[in-house]
C-alpha cells in the first residue's frame, strides 16, 4: 500500500538547475492519504487557539482550505502579486529560486487576531518569513506553522519565531 511519503515526488533540475523541486500534487490521485493528511494536519496543536488559518499561494491553498473545512477555522489568503482586488499589505521575499512578494487584503486581515499558517513545503523559511511578518507588522499572532513537507537541510524553522509542525521532514 502507498505511504504518503511515496507521493511526494522530487524532480530534479525544477524549476532552476540545482532545486530538487518536491511534487506534492500526487497526494491529491488519492483520496485516503489526502484525507488522513487533512485528519492530521487538522487535529495540530497551534489550530487550538488560532481565531483563523492563513494559507499561502498556491499550493497552500489546497491543504489550507480543506483543514480550514476540516477544523472549521476561518481562513484567508496570502496571494502574489496582481491577484487581490481592494484594499492590500505587501511585502517581498527572497524564494530558494526567486524573488517574489506578496498581499494580504486588509478587510480580511481586520477580522481576526491569531494566526495559523498552513503552506505545502517549508525550503529556507523566506516564504512563510514574509507572511508572518506581515501579519505581526499589523500586531497579529503567530501560533504556528503547519506544512506538509520539510527539507530540513534548509533550515528554514530557525528563520521563523514561532513552532513548525511538518508532515514530513526530508
Ligand atoms: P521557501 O520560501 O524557500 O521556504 O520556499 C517555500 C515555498 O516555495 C513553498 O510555497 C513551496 O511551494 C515553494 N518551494 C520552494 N522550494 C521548493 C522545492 N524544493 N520543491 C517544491 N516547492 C518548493
Amino acid at each position: 500500500m502507498k505511504k504518503l511519503e511515496d507521493l511526494i515526488i522530487t524532480y530534479k533540475d525544477f524549476p532552476k538547475k540545482g532545486i530538487y523541486f518536491k511534487d506534492v500534487l500526487e497526494i491529491l490521485q488519492n483520496p485516503d492519504i489526502f484525507q488522513n493528511l487533512i485528519l492530521k494536519m487538522s487535529s495540530s496543536k497551534f489550530l487550538k487557539n488560532a481565531e483563523a488559518i492563513i494559507s499561502i499561494d498556491a499550493r497552500g491553498f489546497i491543504f489550507g482550505s480543506a483543514v480550514a473545512l476540516e477544523s472549521s477555522k476561518p481562513m484567508i489568503v496570502a496571494r502574489k502579486p496582481g491577484k487581490l482586488p481592494g484594499q492590500i499589505l505587501t511585502r517581498e521575499y527572497d524564494l530558494e529560486y526567486g524573488k517574489n512578494s506578496l498581499s494580504i487584503q486588509s478587510n480580511a486581515l481586520k477580522k481576526f487576531n491569531s494566526f495559523v499558517i498552513v503552506d505545502d513545503l517549508l525550503a529556507t523559511g523566506g516564504t512563510v518569513n514574509c507572511v508572518s511578518r506581515l501579519l505581526q507588522d499589523q500586531r497579529k499572532e503567530v501560533l504556528g506553522l503547519i506544512t506538509v513537507v520539510e527539507l530540513k537541510k534548509l533550515e528554514g524553522r530557525l528563520k521563523l519565531d514561532f513552532p513548525v509542525q511538518s508532515m514530513i521532514s526530508v
